[in-house]
């Protein structure tokens, strides 16, 4: 796939790299009537934290879905893929038929323009969800995972220990039936890790449960709890595969989880 040009110029020549991922959001949302920049900012560092809602009026929606990338800073091909997904949105309506879509691009977007996986204070942001009480961009997103009640969450990672892609299921007991058809059908761009460990957890499948404590995702009291899936690429694979990997992989979520779920409904 060809990656639009203005995404991969290097940021000496662009400012920040937060603020070419963001410029070409808002482009996309200023042409689209069904996409809206609703950026959040950060009331102390004043950072802005990218957000992008779709929903087409013209379609019921039932169910609302969150995508989150960049929580590590390192980790470019989810920030790549979560803003080329708001353009195959607006080429292709149908993949979001049913659904409100919130994506968060850039999740720690002072690692993402200083390239260092750990948020501005150094830690770890993916493992203080839900405890830490001090972290800027946790708590706006703690705000966002609360108030929207999501009933999806895919989160899109980078791995450069792995051997391919795999995927950590959280959430609802339906997550693991989204996410070994989405890595069946993507291993066609990225084979999948198929050791029995992977990241230091036991794995089955290129299947991870459980997994870190603190990692982003609905708060424990919300019920009933969203599916809630980490999908990883490896970082040794081309950066474009592992964008067309991260894309394939939501849609085919996204579209999996409208049938089963319309099934339940009756729609
Ligand atoms: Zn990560």
């Amino acid at each position: 796939m060809t990656l639009p040009s203005e995404l991969l110029a290097p940021p000496i020549l662009s400012g920040k790299r937060s603020e070419s991922i963001i410029r070409y959001g808002d482009q996309l949302a200023l042409k689209s009537q069904y996409l809206e920049s609703l950026h959040l900012l950060e009331p102390h560092s004043g950072r802005e934290m990218p957000r992008y809602r779709w929903n087409t009026p013209t379609s019921p929606t039932f169910y609302r879905i969150g995508i989150f990338a960049g929580i590590h800073g390192d980790e470019e091909s989810g920030v790549l893929a979560a803003i080329q997904f708001l353009r195959e949105l607006q080429i292709n309506p149908d993949i979001s038929k049913f659904y409100e879509l919130f994506v968060y691009p850039i999740c720690n977007p002072w690692g993402f323009d200083a390239g260092c996986r750990e948020g501005a204070s150094g830690k770890d942001l993916n493992r203080c969800f839900w405890g830490d009480h001090e972290e800027e961009d946790v708590r706006l997103l703690e705000g966002e995972l609360r108030t929207k009640r999501f009933d999806g969450i895919v989160s899109l990672h980078t791995d450069d220990t792995s051997e391919g892609i795999y995927g950590y299921v959280n959430g609802s007991t339906l997550t693991r039936h989204l996410l070994e058809p989405a890595l069946r059908t993507t291993s066609s761009i990225i084979p999948r890790d198929v050791r029995p460990e992977i990241d230091t957890h036991p794995a089955k499948d290129s299947m991870i449960f459980g997994g870190y404590q603190g990692i982003l995702g609905a708060p424990e009291d919300q019920h009933p709890q969203p599916f809630s899936i980490v999908f990883e690429t490896p970082h040794h694979a081309p950066l474009g595969k592992q964008v067309e990997a991260h894309l394939s992989a939501i849609r085919e979520i996204l579209s999996l989880f409208r049938v089963i779920s319309s099934e339940g409904r009756d729609i």
